[in-house]
């Protein structure tokens, strides 16, 4: 019995990143810039994210145009009414002013398409938005999107019409972006609850557009290359 149910190894790969997180932070945490214990509080803290307050921070702009004016105006006051201070909620308090983003809400309209992304590495709305997906963070959609966005759109199942225009939104260390979609057709007296519920994660990136019925992301794994670049050192 025990033979046929060997168990597996805890860790079978340690990537070159983690191993290189590891040895920053152990450096980091020996010279004082931070103590472990404010790290575990820190990746805490990341673990109790997740997108309900930007979907909220939506469908109140759909409920009330003058919330929808804050938003995109300054999105930063307005996520206070959803519950997220990006200047003094983080629990480090160490970091300021480099743990703060800005926040910029995208309005869509029926003639433009916002989609949001990061060129140079992943950087995401996480205090709104929580983890982004794996696909976010892969250099097929990062170094693809802003190339070729109505392609890329076209793969997540979003068929953006000839005469909308598609504007990509590159984040960085210190912008963020939510996209603020189209209120779609048939939620007429709706609830914020209900709205909330179909600005989906996708919606928010901008991969997708809201639709009644439609509350869950549609699943992307990332496969490994099929023929991967060979490293030769
Ligand atoms: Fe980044």
């Amino acid at each position: 019995m025990a033979e046929k149910h060997k168990p597996a190894p805890m860790v079978d790969e340690v990537s070159d990143f983690e191993i290189l997180e590891v040895a920053v932070r152990e450096l980091a945490i020996e010279k004082g810039l931070f103590s472990a214990d404010d790290h575990r509080r820190w990746t805490e803290y990341m673990h109790t994210l997740g997108p309900a307050p930007a979907a909220h921070l939506v469908a109140k702009a759909w409920l009330d145009p003058e919330f929808k004016k804050l938003a995109v105006e300054d999105g930063v006051k307005a996520s206070l009414e959803v519950g997220i201070d990006w200047i003094n909620s983080m629990p480090t308090n160490f970091g300021t002013p480099s743990d703060y983003c800005n926040l910029r809400v995208l309005e869509d309209t029926p003639k433009l398409k916002h989609v949001v992304v990061c060129t140079l590495c992943s950087c995401y709305p996480r205090p709104i938005l929580g983890q982004s997906p794996e696909w976010y963070r892969t250099p097929n959609y990062r170094r693809r999107l802003v190339r070729w966005p109505r392609q890329v759109l076209a793969e997540f199942g979003l068929q953006v019409p000839e005469d909308v225009e598609i504007r990509v939104e590159d984040s960085n260390q210190k912008s963020r972006f939510v996209v603020l979609p189209v209120r779609p057709e048939g939620t007429e007296g709706w609830t914020e609850d209900q709205l909330a519920a179909i600005a989906t994660r996708d919606c928010l990136i901008g991969v997708a557009v809201p639709k009644p019925g439609v509350t869950a992301n549609v699943e992307r794994p990332v496969h490994p290359a099929v023929n991967p670049v060979q490293d030769d050192h």
